[in-house]
């Protein structure tokens, strides 16, 4: 039994996993703010065992915990070396987690972390290797091969929404410029809508919006699109091209059996999504002997618990 910790900006969520990456239990709790680095992992200890217990399960048959960070973790340290959102730096972790609930503690990146999960328990089970595309604010990629994350030097590695997609493009984050995530991200997604709708008053777009620019979401052109609208299969398209640069060059590079994609964005219809980015990669794909697998990630909100509660099974 393992337990697995989401740790997100706002919410703390812990799940009581088994080894096959069932979740039996879950507890959650919110963030607040003021929390220093030192009380946020005093919580997510509290958490645990609160877990454990309301699960049934007693801590010694709890084999280890998983935290997935969103930031950048070192694992063999056992620190979170810094978080963009959170007051993580440089922080302990797994020190400070032990002083309350002495388990074997394993960090990753949450977007490894999404890997691990759809690996061991979800969309990508019995493939290897595993490449895991999370589409959000950014885009987050995670490497499984051989049952073992990918993490690079010092855990930093498998960044690729900053891979440059477009020279010279938009300023990205990491001060890069012309970052796929910039291109590729469900924000990405968000700013191609409206400027679309700026362009094409009378595009169906905006009665799905409520006439706001400001209600524009990932899934606003998936539904604007469904109803026929060419402004938004216009926007789609586009879309879909920028989400392939990324995956043709990830797909040429490390030859994945499969690759899921997660986040919001990947739950819309097949054939305004997923079916024309896998003809894409495909068609890209030098080697049309070995094209990979394009599917949907299948663990959903899950994918935080399971993943880091996976780590503890890929050391
Ligand atoms: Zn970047």
């Amino acid at each position: 039994m393992y337990i697995g910790i989401d740790v997100g900006g706002t919410n703390l969520v812990a799940g009581l996993v088994d080894q096959e990456g069932t979740i039996l239990h879950k507890s959650a709790c919110p963030v607040n703010r003021n929390w220093s680095a030192e009380e946020l992992v005093s919580q997510l200890a509290q958490l645990s065992v609160r877990v454990a217990q309301e699960g049934g399960v007693s801590l010694e048959d709890v084999e280890g915990a998983g935290a997935g960070i969103p930031g950048l973790v070192d694992n063999e340290a056992g620190t979170v070396v810094k978080t963009p959102n959170m007051p993580f730096r440089d922080t302990p972790f797994r020190e400070l987690f032990q002083r309350e609930l002495n388990i074997p503690v394993h960090l990753g990146n949450d977007a490894d972390c999404a890997a691990a999960g759809e690996y061991w328990a979800g969309a990508a089970k019995g493939c290897d290797p595993v490449v895991m595309v999370t589409l959000g604010t950014g885009i987050g990629t995670g490497l499984v091969r051989g049952g073992k994350l990918y993490t690079g030097l010092g855990g930093a590695g498998m960044e690729a929404g900053h891979l440059m997609t477009h020279p010279n493009g938009l300023p990205c984050g990491c001060g890069g410029l012309g970052c796929w995530e910039q291109y590729g991200s469900a924000t990405a997604l968000i700013r191609m809508t409206r400027s679309a709708m700026e362009a094409s008053p009378k595009s169906l777009l905006w009665e799905v919006c409520g006439g706001s620019l400001d209600r524009v979401e990932g899934r606003t052109p998936f539904q604007a699109a469904r109803a026929g609208d060419e402004t938004a299969l216009q926007v789609l398209e586009e879309y879909q091209k920028e989400l392939s640069y990324g995956l043709i060059s990830l797909s040429n590079i490390l030859f994945p059996e499969v690759i899921c994609l997660g986040g919001g964005v990947s739950s819309a219809d097949s054939d305004l999504l997923l079916d024309p980015v896998r003809e894409l990669v495909h068609r890209g794909c030098f080697d049309k002997d070995r094209l990979p697998k394009v599917v949907r990630a299948s663990l959903g909100n899950d994918a935080g618990v399971v993943g880091a509660a996976m780590l503890c099974r890929m050391i």
